[in-house]
């Protein structure tokens, strides 16, 4: 039997689709470009790269969550340096209207899009912050932005959550939550979008120690990938040197998953040293200094270490690597199966009977509701029994249970590994054991 990844990403785009993980945004009036909705499964798959990333990053002693507003104060973006840095100098092609960044095309050659030569815009600064007004007047002073970026309402609340939960240092806070850029060429599905979501986490750190913090948190993360499966040779490491170097960080390396079209970044650690504290201290003119009893009462402002995983491109790699097509083009039954890690499958296992009748079909369903009393958990009787293996091969499902006409003879059903097609017969009283200790999660 032969296997082979993803090659292209269109066709994970349409298995997305046929089988209900993500579907383009307001399909039905032809779509909103770049916006995507996360259907049943989609949405099951992205609870469970959200509970396993939380349960990482915050079933620890050193670690606490918080949820904070999409809504900011105008002045955090200020002090962030949103809103005089973030932007990404553009170009706009005259002839097809086609908007590039300035940094990522060469404006010497022709415009890719249409080739006409000599047709660029000189590059224009623009603002990647999505603006609106709060409020019921329409006028500047009530205007506020959708945030780019969770990080902030994690550095505003340092004190807040330092003070009440009693952390001393080093301590991190972790958020999941919506960011908004208004980005220039977004793409590549859900690679880059102007809605996505950011899991981080900052490490508020003595200053002096963010290279052992960094070390310890790359391994963190690099490991917590693997643990959900990604197949490390699809990882690598890319440091920030020079002027790739953001300018409020003293380190920065980005874990990048290989994509069907490429390398891309999909974490980014960064040590942000105490810039935004100190740029919230001047801006709030609050004192957001720690007092370290542990070090004779110093007072002084912690440096930060930053983990930042958009959840949608985490998605993306995880999804991309677990399509295989097994056995393509070679004659033999071709199969696509999605072999996530059994922690992420949307559903864990589906109850088949073998055939739609009474005497089957009532037992099959007692087990099944069963099950899902612990696990997602499909039932479906419709269709021939390899269609059925099909669509839950399509979404991953790591076991398939058949209930057949023996069973109701012997008390036992067979069931069916998805990556290895064995099927073993297990009565009936031993399904959820074996389940349990299969699905070790
Ligand atoms: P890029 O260089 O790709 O624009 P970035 O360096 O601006 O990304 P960060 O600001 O470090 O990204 O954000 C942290 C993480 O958030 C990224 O590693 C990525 O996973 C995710 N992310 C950032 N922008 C987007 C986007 N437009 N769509 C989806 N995810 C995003």
């Amino acid at each position: 039997m032969s296997e082979t990844n993803l090659k292209d990403m269109q066709d994970l785009v349409s298995l997305c689709k046929r089988r209900g993980f993500i579907f383009q945004s307001s399909e039905i009036y032809g779509g909103l470009a770049s916006c995507w909705d996360y259907g049943p499964l989609g949405i099951e798959l992205k609870q469970n790269i959200k509970n396993s990333w939380w349960k990482a990053m915050t079933l620890r002693d050193d670690v606490v969550g918080v949820d904070a507003s999409i809504f900011m104060h105008p002045t955090v973006w200020m002090a962030s340096g949103h809103v005089e840095g973030f932007n990404d100098p553009m170009v706009d092609c005259k002839q097809c209207k086609s908007r590039f960044r300035a940094d990522k095309i060469d404006l010497a050659k022709a415009c890719p899009v249409c080739g006409s030569s000599g047709t660029f815009t000189e590059p224009r600064d623009f603002n990647l912050m999505f603006k609106t007004q709060m409020g019921p007047v329409e006028d500047s002073s009530a205007q506020v932005y959708l945030r780019p970026e969770t990080a902030q309402g994690i550095f505003v609340n340092f004190l807040n959550v330092q003070q009440t939960m009693r952390k001393k240092l080093p301590f991190g806070i972790s958020q999941i939550g919506k960011a908004f850029r208004n980005e220039i060429t977004p793409g590549n599905f859900i690679f880059r979008t102007r809605e996505f979501e950011q899991m981080e986490m900052q490490y508020f750190i003595k200053p002096g120690t963010q290279k052992d913090a960094m070390e310890m948190w790359k391994e963190i993360r690099w490991n917590w990938h693997v643990s959900n499966g990604i197949r490390p040779e699809h990882l690598r490491w890319h440091e920030h040197l020079g002027n790739d170097l953001a300018h409020y960080a003293d380190a920065a390396f980005d874990i990048e998953y290989k994509y069907a079209m490429g390398w891309g970044e999909m974490e980014g650690i960064h040590s942000r040293t105490d810039f935004d504290l100190k740029r919230h201290e001047e801006f709030s003119k609050k004192n957001l200094k720690y007092l370290d009893a542990e070090d004779g009462n110093k007072k002084y402002l912690p440096y930060v270490l930053e983990t930042s995983v958009g959840c949608d491109r985490c998605l993306l790699a995880v999804l991309s690597d677990a399509y295989r097509v097994e056995n393509e083009g070679q004659g033999e039954a071709e199969r696509v199966v999605m072999k996530f890690h059994p922690r992420l499958a949307p559903v864990k296992v589906a109850v088949l009977p073998l055939v739609k009748k009474e005497p089957v079909e009532v037992p099959a369903r007692k087990l099944f509701e069963e099950l899902q009393k612990k696990y997602p958990a499909e039932y479906d009787v419709s269709g021939s029994i390899g269609k059925r293996y099909r669509r839950q091969d399509e979404i991953g499902t790591p076991f398939c249970i058949t209930f057949d006409f023996d069973s109701l003879e012997d008390n036992a059903v067979t069931i069916r590994d998805r990556d290895t097609m064995a099927q073993e017969r297990v009565s009936l009283d031993r399904v959820q054991e074996y389940l349990d200790n299969k699905l070790k999660m």
